[in-house]
């Protein structure tokens, strides 16, 4: 930061404040200048990207945009995976509360799965891809 001793608008003396915490907004601050006559203060030097780094930032916020498209789309790939689970579960309830589920043989048990998925296609091509 440039240090000025002397105000450029009334030439009066410059004076350092320290760092500290406003009184008014309870924010902490840097340390400042300020005239101790007229209450000139040096513009803030800005942080900003050099020209030739101009092409990092966009890169940088270009890969901030994409880590987060991702995280969307992950997100929206557990609630999908979390509701086809949840709903197998549900069809393997429905399954074993049939009466003469128990008495089945493991091929009449499969043959019986087949058909209900079968008929799971079915249903959800008409009703959800509306073939
Ligand atoms: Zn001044």
């Amino acid at each position: 930061m440039t240090k000025y001793e002397q105000c450029p608008d009334c030439q009066a003396k410059i004076k350092t404040v320290p760092a500290g915490i406003s009184k008014r907004t309870g924010k902490s601050y840097d340390e400042f200048q300020v005239c101790s006559n007229c209450e000139w203060k040096p513009p803030r030097e800005q942080k900003f990207y050099p020209r030739e780094k101009e092409g990092i930032k966009a890169e940088y916020v270009k890969e901030a945009q994409e880590r987060k498209a991702d995280q969307i789309n992950e997100a929206q790939k557990r609630k999908e995976d979390s509701i086809a689970k949840f709903n197998a579960f549900n069809a393997a309830i429905e399954l074993v509360k049939i009466p003469s589920w128990k008495g089945l043989t493991p091929e009449e048990k499969n043959e019986i799965l087949s058909e209900v998925w079968e008929l799971q296609d079915k249903i959800y091509q008409k009703h959800i891809l509306g073939f």
